[in-house]
């Protein structure tokens, strides 16, 4: 009988362990999952949202390979229903490039506060994000969508069933501004972190454009971006969405970060560059003067904006760059002060005298060595000025050597 109970404990112990074993690993897979995929990550937090009276969640579709599409509505809960109302309406897309993950948690997170702490920033505002344009491809760590497609040149044509998809959102959101977030990846030629806004478009969606593109370059909270305003027979890739909707009179920016940066400062651009966008957006009516337009003019003259390009692109190399960058400069340094010192003095062509005319000259001391050639201690310099006849004295002597020659 013992024998027996003894044989059920065991055989209980060995499926209780069973059963843990099985918990703790689609717990670790879920957290791995979550982790290395942007889309489930995004899934994840969108169920647990706190859909309050300010926040609505909406399925707009599905992509290629079957995964909901989601847009998250935030606003004031006075007029929650009609979402095009006269409030200015502001859509963020992330996500088009699904091998870029940090604009989808830096969306994820704003969806948060603004629908918890900062509810401020929407209340005279409608924001719209949609996270995850691509599901497919974020899932799959890949740029492209399923069927092998870049959704950010396809804005015009619209192929593709996530940009039809996203478009007819548009098209019912009506956004008087769109912002575009995307990152550099490792594997694009060196870039560095940047705003991009269309210098096409309607005169008012342009202007308003450069407008906000400035207003975010000039944010100093976090790493300056320089501003790129582009024209039109600039532009090679005329499909992508910041591009396309600015000829729609949609005010659009683009944001990248660059490789280089920690994640969190990256998250934290995309962070704050919305932020201002929305505090910009909420203004009442915005009187755009001629300095808030500069902003081509300055990154390209301005020399603060060249220094601030030149240290940005300091910033983004590697650690070893960095010190091959520091080292090359160091000893740019020693050449240029060893060839300073190398250079012979040329002598001046003015002598003391010529100095003892008039006001005291300000490099007297300075003259007096070049003219005696070579260089003296500052005691031997102070006895030769005070050993030097005044010119009344040279006279004197000059007058009398005359009159022992005449
Ligand atoms: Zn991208």
């Amino acid at each position: 009988m013992a024998a027996r109970l003894y044989q059920q404990c065991c055989k209980l112990r060995q499926s209780i362990l069973f059963c843990l074993i099985l918990l703790i690993a689609s717990a670790a897979c879920s957290i791995a999952r979550s982790q290395q995929d942007p889309y489930h990550y995004t899934v994840q937090k969108l169920g647990r949202l706190n859909r309050s009276d300010m926040v609505f969640l909406h399925k707009i579709g599905k992509s290629t390979q079957g995964r909901p599409i989601f847009a998250v509505i935030i606003t004031n809960p006075e007029n929650p229903k009609n979402i095009t109302s006269n409030r200015t309406r502001v859509l963020v897309l992330s996500g088009q490039h699904g091998n870029e993950p940090l604009p989808v948690h830096a969306v994820m997170e704003l969806i948060h506060e603004l629908s918890a702490s900062r509810r401020d920033l929407a209340e005279n505002t409608v924001v719209a994000f949609i996270p995850t344009v691509n599901p497919d491809g974020l899932v799959n760590n890949k740029r492209y969508n399923a069927s092998g497609s870049d959704l950010n040149r396809d804005w015009r044509t619209l192929k593709q069933p996530e940009t039809a998809l996203v478009n007819h959102f548009i098209r019912e959101f009506r956004p008087h501004v769109l912002i575009d977030l995307h990152e550099w990846t490792k594997d694009d030629t060196y870039q560095p972190n940047c705003i991009e806004t269309p210098g096409f478009g309607t005169r008012a969606s342009h202007r308003f454009s450069r407008y906000l593109g400035n207003l975010v370059a000039r944010n100093t909270s976090f790493s300056p971006i320089p501003l790129k305003h582009t024209h039109y027979r600039e532009v090679s890739e005329p499909g992508m969405a910041h591009r396309v909707h600015v000829n729609k009179g949609i005010s659009s920016v683009l944001i990248e970060t660059a490789p280089g940066y920690p994640a969190s400062e990256r998250i934290a651009i995309y962070k704050g560059s919305v932020k201002s966008i929305l505090v910009a957006a909420a203004a009442p009516s915005t009187r755009i003067s001629k300095n808030d337009l500069a902003v081509v003019k300055r990154s390209q003259g301005n020399s603060s904006a060249w220094i601030g390009s030149s240290f940005l692109s300091i910033r983004n190399f590697s650690q070893d760059d960095r010190q091959a960058v520091c080292c090359a400069i160091a000893l740019l340094a020693g050449a240029i002060l060893l060839l300073l010192a190398a250079t012979p003095k040329p002598l001046s062509a003015k002598t003391d005298e010529q100095y003892s005319h008039g006001k005291s000259h300000p490099n007297r001391l300075i003259s007096l060595v070049q003219v005696a050639g070579y260089d003296l201690s500052i005691r031997e310099r102070l006895e030769l000025i005070q050993q030097r006849p005044r010119p009344s004295d040279r006279s004197r002597e000059n007058s009398q050597s005359n009159r022992i020659a005449s």
